[in-house]
């Protein structure tokens, strides 16, 4: 049967990890992280039309757990996503995932999909998107802090979206810059990888950072960060777990998806809680303006919202009909009688 056109409801579509790899492919990667950005960029545009909440954390020593639910009119998406730094050292994923898009009429799900991947993406696309209303317009050199996971993810998102080809690559794990320069230079990047994050961060106008580490770390100090450029912060995503000296937030005009969640996991942890930040979402209506001159500092303080994963699932759903990518789940109890579940319970009774 095909995933996408169940004969009843009680199949919901699954996408698996190796279901998720064979559709980015079959899209091309550049593509679909240029889809998803527009996709991203378009709900941000309808921003009052989500239900919209802080993400709900399980906090351990160790990392995170977390849940971040939202939903329009139509739709219903929450995603399951964890973060545990010291998680690579065993051999297992910094940030792991998965979610669920549901028909709010019904409360049925409609997909159930593998989030790791598309989390990478989304962030990526999402950065990207950010980069193209802050970045300065000439940006042609991004320095890559951190190149875990999320790495090589942000880079092609960068090119696809705002043109940058030349990355400098610093990581305090040579290993880590090692991997993402072989699978940069592999697709044409010009890459450098540097000793320090200082070498990394001259001559680029935009700055990523997307390290993992449980703690207050300073990745940039103030004097790191010149006139005119934008910092792209992602790592910085958790209550005690940023990556910013507070004085570069002191000089930035700092931009956020969620204020209210910001305020909790971001770099703005480290400010008063009435230190004024930009909403994404007014700047992409043209309500507000993004990057206004050549040397003002802009700040994404980005931790991921829920509307980039309800858009990613949303967009997942759409280009996974057809491709035969979605395997039907039987995730649901379907009994004949909707009301007689003991019955169907019975009736599965081995004789
Ligand atoms: P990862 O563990 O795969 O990679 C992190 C890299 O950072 C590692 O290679 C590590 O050696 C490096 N690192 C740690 N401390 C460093 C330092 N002081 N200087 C330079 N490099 C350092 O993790 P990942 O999956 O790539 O995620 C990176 C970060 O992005 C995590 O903190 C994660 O929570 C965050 N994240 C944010 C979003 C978002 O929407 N904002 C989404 C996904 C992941």
């Amino acid at each position: 049967m095909n995933a996408m056109t169940p004969s009843h409801l009680a199949y919901v579509p699954f996408v698996s990890v190796a279901n998720m790899m064979k559709l980015v492919h079959h899209i091309g990667l550049e593509r679909f992280l240029i889809d998803l950005s527009g996709d991203i960029e378009a709900d941000f545009k309808r921003w009052p039309e989500f239900d919209k909440v802080a993400r709900v954390a399980s906090h351990s020593p160790g990392g995170v757990i977390e849940l971040m639910p939202t939903a329009d009119r139509a739709l219903y998406g929450f995603k399951y996503v964890n973060g545990h730094p010291k998680n690579t050292r065993t051999g297992h994923q910094t940030v792991t995932a998965f979610g669920v898009l549901s028909d709010v009429a019904t409360g049925y799900p409609v997909l159930f999909t593998e989030m790791t991947l598309l989390t990478a993406l989304r962030t990526a696309a999402m950065s990207a998107l950010v980069g193209r209303y802050l970045a300065p317009k000439d940006a042609d050199v991004m320095a890559l802090i951190g190149n875990g996971a999320q790495c090589e993810f942000q880079a092609f998102a960068f090119r696809a979206i705002c043109g940058i080809n030349r990355l400098k690559l610093f990581d305090i794990d040579p290993k880590a810059s090692e991997k993402a320069a072989t699978n940069l230079r592999a697709h044409g990047f010009d890459v450098r990888i540097c000793q320090s994050a200082q070498d990394a961060v001259e001559g680029a106008q935009i700055i990523t950072t997307c390290t993992a580490d449980k703690q207050y770390a300073t990745i940039l100090t103030d004097n790191m960060v010149g006139a005119g450029v934008h910092v792209n912060a992602i790592g910085g995503d958790c209550p005690g777990k940023t990556e910013l000296h507070r004085d570069i937030l002191l000089r930035a005009d700092i931009f956020v998806e969620y204020p209210e969640q910001t305020r909790v996991e971001g770099e703005i942890q480290q400010l008063n809680e009435d230190h004024p930040v930009t909403e994404l979402w007014q700047v992409m209506r043209g309500d507000v303006p993004g990057r206004r001159d050549a040397r003002q500092i802009t700040l994404f303080d980005s931790v991921g919202f829920a509307t980039e994963d309800f858009s990613a699932l949303r967009y997942v759903k759409r280009m996974v009909e057809d491709t035969g990518f979605a395997v039907p789940l039987d995730l649901l109890a379907d009994p004949d009688d909707p009301r007689d579940l003991f019955g169907m319970l019975e009736r599965a009774k081995p004789v």
